[in-house]
């Protein structure tokens, strides 16, 4: 018998047949001007010209797929292989790219914006779910959605629209996304409830300042910083970090001044700064509050940053959920470009620095520095296996410091004020002050910035207490990725030793608080579903194991046998803690673990 085969028409693994529309192609052709061919040239030097070319293509591809979302409100088939044609980029890694981010839609739009709402543990406490239902009634097209870092004043939307720019509300009462829908602006307002107050450090300038305003930041103190670091040189910049004792505020502690002195030692490559602001914590929201209501204060500190390393380029990878302070950075790095203060000649240093922003696209795991790298350089954002570390081998494989927001807003007072300063804040082996996020049940929810040593009942208290009628049950510290603890711990001070010794971990300064009313079971679960989801996939500890967690408890909350169960969440957790590449899957059991441990599952304690 003869057969005859026919290819099927598979879009990811070759160029279709299907054209791009004028719009496709005006969209994406804006994106790369200005960029040069990857193909080689007669003559080139194969190693340098080749490669830097390509990969200055190749780290165009997510703003490319971007741009395509917000021109068609989908990334096409015929889209999809104009940004491969025009970047040079195989089609099957382009398809796996796109497809691996939640704010990229792949099915034809079928209207004209999408509602993204927060279904994570803050908003569904707050009628997250009642949204929806609402918005769908009115006719709206709606998607659940990961944590959209806006844990105060939720429930949360972020709504995506066909030819416009995305847009926050929050609180987002159905009226209010309407009016979002054909508004040119985010309904969403920098509230800091210290705003004014004397002590602050990282936060003096919420709230005060106009966020827009170059002149307005300069007379706030903005740009001394800068002066202070060019005075005493690269040397003295690290010699202050160092004697700060400022660590890295993104979970893992690392001290920054090592880890600048590192770069600063690294000869003959290109070097970079990054600053990673894609906080996606569930229950995370601080460095929005940065971004949003300090934004000079960011390119300041990297532009120091890049002056003290030796990096002329300096990147912004900011979460794709955050809308506001993307447009309010890009702003800023406009204005100081234009001022003399990034660019050829930083502040007629002599030194050049410039800084570009990349978008991130809605996924968890970006924020991980390695899989951080991957996604700016236009590859799926997984983490790579360390070592090598970013101080050698980071974004292009070429040594890189990278920070979050907080950590590097932390250098202008250490820069302007001197490390002994910033030492004497804080605890011996905590100094300085640390920002939190307090969110739930509290009176006024919000961002906070406290010295470390601070006690977890302190905290609430300052957050205005808990709301008239609640019973403190349990405060989930540090994030989704943290761990639960009950009422016996207010007196715990809040510092680097003081959690270790209590096996807890401060990670990104989560303080969210629950009543007797809230439904921790479901919080538990969310918290399963959402590691589950948010794996990257590439190991299998924490590919299986955070769907087998979710698996058990689900049957535990229909009874299943508590001591069975309990042993093999623990053989889960002790895999997935013990194999797995990158926190992610080395913490997704905490809090599962410590609600049980708490007693938190009701029946099943
Ligand atoms: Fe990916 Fe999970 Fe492995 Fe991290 S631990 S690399 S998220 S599969």
């Amino acid at each position: 018998m003869s057969r005859s085969w026919t290819w099927l028409p598979v879009p990811d693994l070759r160029f279709g047949t299907t054209a791009p529309t004028g719009a496709e192609v005006a969209a994406v052709d804006a994106v790369v001007a200005g960029v040069g061919p990857a193909t080689l040239v007669v003559g080139e030097r194969l190693v340098l010209g080749g490669r830097h070319r390509a990969a200055a293509r190749r780290n165009l591809l997510l703003p490319a797929l971007h741009a395509l979302q917000r021109a068609v409100g989908w990334i096409s088939p015929g889209g999809l292989d104009h940004v491969c044609r025009v970047l040079e980029v195989p089609p099957a890694e382009a398809y796996g790219v796109s497809t691996f981010y939640h704010l990229f839609s792949h099915s034809e739009p079928v209207a004209d914006s999408t509602v993204h709402v927060c279904v994570d543990i803050a908003c569904r406490g707050v009628g997250a779910m009642g949204l929806i239902e609402d918005l769908r009634g009115a006719g709206h097209h709606v998607r659940p959605s990961p944590c959209l870092g806006q844990c105060e004043r939720g429930p949360a939307a972020l709504v995506q629209r066909t030819g416009a720019d995305d847009l926050s509300v929050a609180p987002a009462p159905v009226a209010d996304v309407e009016a979002a829908i054909g508004s040119s602006s985010s309904s969403v307002a920098v509230v800091l409830p210290q705003a004014g107050s004397g002590n602050l450090h990282l936060l003096a300038r919420v709230g005060v300042v106009d966020p827009g305003s170059l002149d307005d930041y300069r007379a706030n103190g903005g740009y001394s910083a800068l002066e202070a670091a060019l005075a005493m040189g690269p040397g003295g910049v690290v010699r202050e970090l160092t004697a700060s004792g400022l660590s890295g505020r993104g979970g893992a502690a690392f001290p920054t001044g090592v880890k600048w002195q590192a770069v600063a030692d690294q000869v003959g490559r290109p070097k970079h700064v990054v600053c990673n602001a894609d906080e996606s914590e569930p229950g995370t929201f601080k460095d929005r509050t940065l971004m949003e209501g300090d934004p000079f204060a960011i390119v300041e500190a990297m532009t120091i940053a890049g002056l003290t390393v030796g990096a002329e380029q300096g990147w912004i990878y900011v979460r794709g959920e955050y809308p506001v302070a993307a447009a309010r950075l890009t702003a800023a790095i406009d204005a100081a470009r234009g001022a003399g203060l990034l660019g050829d000649d930083v502040a007629a240093s002599g030194h050049r620095f410039d800084i570009q922003l990349r978008r991130g696209a809605g996924a968890y795991i970006c924020g991980e520095e390695t899989a951080l790298f991957n996604s700016i350089e236009g590859y799926r954002g997984e983490p790579r296996n360390k070592p090598p570390f970013p101080t050698t081998h980071g974004l292009f494989g070429e040594p890189t410091a990278i920070n979050n927001v907080e950590t590097l807003v932390n250098v202008l007072s250490i820069a302007r004020d001197g490390g002994g300063a910033y030492a004497a804040l804080g605890t011996e082996r905590s100094p300085g002050t640390r920002l939190f996020c307090v969110s739930g049940r509290v009176s006024a929810p919000g961002t906070y910035e406290h010295e470390f040593g601070v006690t977890l009942g302190d905290v609430i208290e300052k957050a205005g207490g808990l709301v008239d009628g609640s019973e403190l049950r349990a405060v989930l510290l540090g994030g989704a990725a943290g761990s639960f603890v009950g009422p016996d711990q207010m007196d715990l001070p809040l510092t680097l030793e003081a959690t270790r010794e209590a096996g807890l971990s401060l990670g990104s300064g989560v303080v969210m608080v629950f009543d007797q009313n809230d439904d921790i079971v479901d919080t538990v679960r969310r918290i399963a579903e959402f590691f589950r989801d948010e794996s990257c996939g590439q190991c299998v500890p924490c590919r299986v194991g955070t769907v087998r967690q979710e698996e058990v408890l689900v049957r535990l909350d229909r009874g299943g046998s508590f001591p069975d169960e309990r042993d093999l969440l623990d053989d889960l957790g002790s895999v997935m803690r013990d194999a797995s590449i990158c926190g992610l899957g080395q913490t997704a059991s905490g809090a599962v673990r410590s609600a049980i441990d708490l007693g938190l599952l009701g029946g099943v304690s």
